[in-house]
């Protein structure tokens, strides 16, 4: 992370760990794949891809025997759809603790839906190798990662779907990363105040509440900052899982619009002020507004300009042309 406030970000390259076949690996279990154009196309030019498949991996071979999750939803068993005495769950939890050291470097993973093995919710479990299915599971693999990397930004495929989902998704991908950059070069005492002043509006654009209270905590903090930190991160990355708002947004670009009024000149505020009240009519659409403010702070350059990370939290090519609230 950039650590001058006053310039727009630099983005480091994040690794982000993915279900082989959602990269065009031939590795499912008929031979095939589920290539994600948006992945091989788009993400991979700025995010270093790494590819796991839990079921390849584990030596179940290609082509294999399907499975299917059978029994509760808290403990489900992989077994083979036509023999049902194959029971292949402790490997697929091997393959985990195998990858762990891995995934831990990573700073996201996104993984294939539906999948016995991949599959974060909503995969189909059946109480018995005959009984009807209900999507009520989470895959081998998945839920192992989930309960040994509880604050990993862990999605699967079908949050790219969604524009505000993605957006909450690649947030939280390269806030996790600046985290581990943070880790691995700071030392002084006021690495963790000023990480959070720069993810503090992307924060109150999504709960107010939850901004006083992180900032609370990072000014009463006696820890040594990096020990302060796994808490805050953990809450930090719980917030930016929720949709922003127009009326949270508003607030947010009006203070950061605020924050430049000495260094601009008074009809451009002016005009900045227009756009920001049509945006809360709902009369102008979001990117236009940010727009015009991204132009305000670099004609401003203001040296207590916190809002770069607001503006620009991953990089342009990966933003969505549309709205990135739930309610627009
Ligand atoms: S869903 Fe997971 S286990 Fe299945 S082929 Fe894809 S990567 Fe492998």
């Amino acid at each position: 992370m950039d650590s001058d406030s006053t310039l727009p970000p630099v983005f480091a390259r994040p690794t982000l760990a993915v279900s082989a076949c959602l990269l065009g690996q031939p590795v499912r279990y008929d031979g095939g794949h589920k290539r994600l154009a948006y992945l091989t196309d788009t993400l991979a030019a700025q995010v270093e891809l790494v590819a796991l498949c839990p079921e390849a991996g584990s030596g179940l071979g290609v082509p294999r025997a399907p499975i299917q999750l059978i029994g509760d939803a808290a403990h489900p068993r992989a077994l083979a759809v036509h023999d049902p005495t194959q029971d292949v769950t402790a490997p697929l939890q091997r393959y985990a603790r195998e990858r762990l050291a891995e995934l831990r470097q990573a700073s996201g993973c996104l993984l294939k839906r539906d999948s016995p093995s991949c599959g974060l919710r909503g995969v189909k479990l059946r109480a018995s190798p005959t009984a009807r299915a209900r999507r009520r599971a989470t895959g081998i693999f998945a839920a192992a990662v989930q309960a040994q990397l509880p604050w990993l930004p862990l999605e699967q495929e079908d949050v790219l779907d969604v524009p505000w989902r993605r957006d909450s998704f690649l947030l939280r991908l390269y806030t996790y990363s600046r985290w581990q950059e943070l880790l691995r070069e700071a030392s002084e005492r006021t690495a963790l105040e000023r990480f959070h002043r720069l993810h503090l509006p992307l924060v109150m654009a999504r709960s107010q509440a939850a901004g006083r209270r992180l900032t609370r905590y990072v000014q009463s903090s006696r820890h040594p900052w990096h020990h302060a930190g796994t808490p805050y991160i953990q809450a930090l990355l719980d917030v930016l899982r929720r949709p922003a708002t127009r009326a949270r947004h508003h607030r947010v670009l009006r203070s950061l619009a605020d924050s430049l009024q000495p260094r601009v000149a008074a009809p451009v505020l002016r005009q900045l002020h227009a756009q920001l009240q049509a945006y809360e009519n709902g009369s102008l659409p979001f990117s236009s507004v940010h727009a015009a403010l991204r132009r305000c702070a670099h004609q401003a350059t203001a040296a207590d300009f916190c809002g770069w990370l607001y503006l620009d939290p991953y990089p342009p090519s990966l933003r969505d042309t549309k709205p990135e609230t739930a309610a627009e």
